[in-house]
């Protein structure tokens, strides 16, 4: 494990302080990048490289900032004998920690050439994302341990968040693909014919049939033309929304074919103008900006032009 935490540089942290590390449960920050990806590639599950950047403690220093030098008081055995007299004129030679390094057998003196005195390095780490085929809006991809891992503390994880662009056509909802398509009255009750790219580069061609007539906003699905669904359940539907164009005018003349034509109106009861008590009123455009609405019990001058007072009666 030592081993691994600090790039094969075995036996650089002591198993105490290991210890210590894992009691305390200290850990690093994690490392989090969002990596742009389209639809496409989500559909495809398409696999990308992403470069995060990393602390990690020096290998140099063992994270303590110092360039690590043998001491010379103990020549780096972290131990030095002194002279002890037993009797007088009978003296023994015992051994001691030495007081210079604490028993360390090196000193620190300088700042550490690698990381100039900052206890970690920036390490520049490619992550292989593969985006998986299910993957949601701000999906959170983690690799254990790939985080920032500073002297003294379990490494912290990288976080990948995927960020799918919104694409010109297809708008994903969960395992469903919608579009919107606009078509001509014509297109709508006489039947049209569509094409759609895929997101995997296929064309798909889809018929209307004729006198099966598209209504306003009305939706149409095409099975399995959707979003890969989790545990190889079947891949969701391309849902199409059809927004009808009509004509901005029509002529008198093919109003009265059309009239011919197409389904006669229902009956609608017209009230005598002479013999009943009847107002005849006239439809003009609707600008929904000239016409806000109001609220009769506000106090606030929205409702009034501006520099008018309203009088309470
Ligand atoms: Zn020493
Ligand atoms: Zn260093």
């Amino acid at each position: 494990m030592f081993s691994e935490m600090f790039g094969g540089a075995a036996g650089l942290l002591s198993s105490a302080e290991a210890m210590v590390t894992r009691a305390l449960n200290l850990r690093s920050d994690d490392v989090t990048v969002c990596l742009d990806i389209t639809l496409a590639d989500v559909y495809n599950g398409a696999s990308k490289t992403v470069i995060i950047e990393r602390k990690r403690g020096c290998t140099g220093c063992r994270g303590s900032g110092r360039v690590m030098t043998q001491c010379r008081a103990c020549q780096g055995n972290g131990i030095t004998m002194y002279t002890v007299q037993v009797y007088p004129g009978i003296v023994q030679q015992v051994p001691r920690q030495c007081a210079m390094c604490r028993g360390s057998g090196h000193s620190g003196r300088g700042n550490c050439p690698m990381c100039h005195g900052a206890c970690s390095v920036i390490e520049k780490r490619v992550l292989d994302v593969r985006i998986p085929k299910t993957a949601s809006q701000r999906e959170e991809m983690v690799f254990h341990q790939l985080g920032h891992h500073l002297p003294r503390t379990d490494p912290g994880d990288a976080i990948v968040i995927l960020k799918i662009a919104a694409h010109h056509e297809y708008n994903m909802r969960g395992i469903h693909l919608f579009a919107e398509r606009s078509i001509t009255l014509s297109e709508a009750i006489c039947g049209t014919s569509l094409t759609f790219n895929t997101l995997d580069d296929r064309k798909l061609l889809v018929h209307t049939p004729p006198g099966c007539v598209i209504q306003p906003e009305a939706v149409r699905a095409v099975q399995g033309e959707g979003m890969a669904a989790p545990h190889n359940m079947p891949y969701g539907n391309l849902y199409i929304k059809f927004n009808i164009v009509y004509p901005e005018t029509m002529s008198a003349e093919c109003c009265a074919k059309l009239k011919e034509l197409l389904p006669p109106p229902s009956p609608v009861n017209i009230p005598d103008r002479m013999a009943e008590d009847v107002e005849e009123v006239q439809l003009t455009p609707y600008d929904p900006a000239l016409n806000q609405p109001t609220d009769p019990d506000s106090d606030s001058d929205y409702a009034h032009p501006p520099g008018v007072q309203c009088v309470h009666q």
